[in-house]
């Protein structure tokens, strides 16, 4: 299927060019081998190497006709036997074959565990599985494991290894070897690469991947934060209640400030139970309205107005002032992880929209192979996922 699709293309773009030059019956396909690739054919050039490595990346469609969200990769594993990880996806009905696990990298409603978490073949760490629990108000019914180097969990014959991401709590890289040896390494989104190891195909995110886009460079302001801390009298800081909250509460802990911290329901649940030594939490309104609040940035004008209020993000469009603390690696940071893991082959897989594209454009510019999620043309039914 997929060397019949490849064919169809080259001889379109093999046409296109005859259209265009006046003598295109002494043409041959040599002949365009110096011409620059349409992206198309570059995209084709490393879907063939990544075969060559023994991996298939594949999307699927769903009933509606659209593309279901992330992407599969078929591979064999170390017996022999044809595998399929699907990541970051929502589940296949259950008519159909299923894969061999949903990879769940953390608990950030754009990975989907919200519908992954509902099949036996999920896969994700502890702590993620009981953020999605806590979030969705559901059971998660998969499988669980530690993150870290000495982590792993067997999946129908496959050794696979966490790596943390640093990106929230339980947030996990996982790692695995085909048949033929191909260090396959999934990340999810990244804050600190600084465990993941070397691979031969990455697949990885781009949430601040656009070079060109100078909202993509930052650096977290933790003196800007500390400072808004220092100040007397009450403060409040709005930031999304998985992922942000906690990081919060953790830095505010390494500033060294002992005192309770009033946090949201959502947020004081989440970060309870997923954030050791987090320190004394309660409700809003229960340590007597002094000191230190948080609730979701959107939850900041229901609270008094004599308050101090920021939001924790790296926006600008919020009515309150910004303090940049982010959970994600900027792009200088993302191009300085992928040349450190120096995979032979990079998909760019999340998130949704141009970023995926630019910088994998950008990583071709710099002579890193890379291919992103819309330039994957093998599209699998789920008959035949
Ligand atoms: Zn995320």
């Amino acid at each position: 299927m997929v060397f019949a699709c490849d064919f169809k293309v080259i001889k379109l773009v093999h046409s296109n060019n005859i259209k265009n030059d006046g003598n295109s019956k002494n043409h041959n396909l040599q002949t365009y081998k110096y011409l620059k690739p349409h992206p198309l054919i570059r995209g084709i050039s490393i879907s063939k190497r990544l075969i060559d490595l023994g991996v298939l990346a594949v999307r699927q469609k769903n009933v509606r006709g659209t593309f279901k969200p992330h992407l599969a990769v078929k591979f064999r594993s170390t017996d022999g036997n044809p595998r399929v990880f699907s990541i970051d996806s929502t589940r296949v009905p259950k008519k159909y074959q299923q894969p061999d696990a949903y990879l769940i990298t953390h608990a950030h409603s754009d990975h989907h565990g919200k519908s992954a978490m509902l099949s036996d073949r999920a896969v994700c760490s502890d702590k993620t599985a009981l953020a999605l629990r806590i979030r969705h108000d559901r059971k998660y019914i998969g499988s669980t494991v530690g993150v870290g180097a000495n982590e792993s969990i067997d999946i129908n014959g496959v050794t696979v290894t966490t790596y943390s991401t640093g990106h929230t709590v339980g947030s996990t890289a996982f790692y695995w070897e085909n048949e033929v040896g191909t260090r396959i390494l999934v990340t999810g989104d990244v804050k600190d690469a600084s465990q993941l190891p070397k691979c031969d195909v990455l697949i990885t995110e781009a949430n601040y991947g656009d070079h060109a886009d100078s909202t993509c460079h930052f650096e977290d302001d933790i003196t800007g934060f500390n400072n808004a801390i220092e100040m007397n009298g009450s403060v409040a800081f709005g930031a999304y209640a998985f992922g942000k909250a906690q990081r919060a509460v953790e830095l505010i802990r390494e500033f060294g400030y002992n005192g309770a911290i009033e946090m949201e329901s959502k947020s004081l649940a989440l970060t309870q139970n997923l954030l050791e030594n987090c320190g004394e939490l309660v409700g809003l309104g229960e340590s007597g309205g002094e000191g230190m609040c948080i609730v979701p940035p959107w939850d900041l004008g229901k609270l008094p107005r004599d308050i101090a209020k920021y939001v924790l993000t790296g926006r600008d469009d919020y009515y309150y002032p910004a303090i940049n603390i982010s959970d994600h690696l900027d792009a200088t940071g993302l191009v300085k992880m992928v040349e450190g893991i120096d995979p032979k082959v990079a998909i760019i897989y999340h998130p949704n929209g141009d970023r995926p594209a630019k910088f994998a454009q950008h990583l071709n510019s710099i002579g890193i192979e890379s291919i992103s999620i819309d330039n994957i043309k093998n599209v699998l039914s789920n008959e035949f996922i």
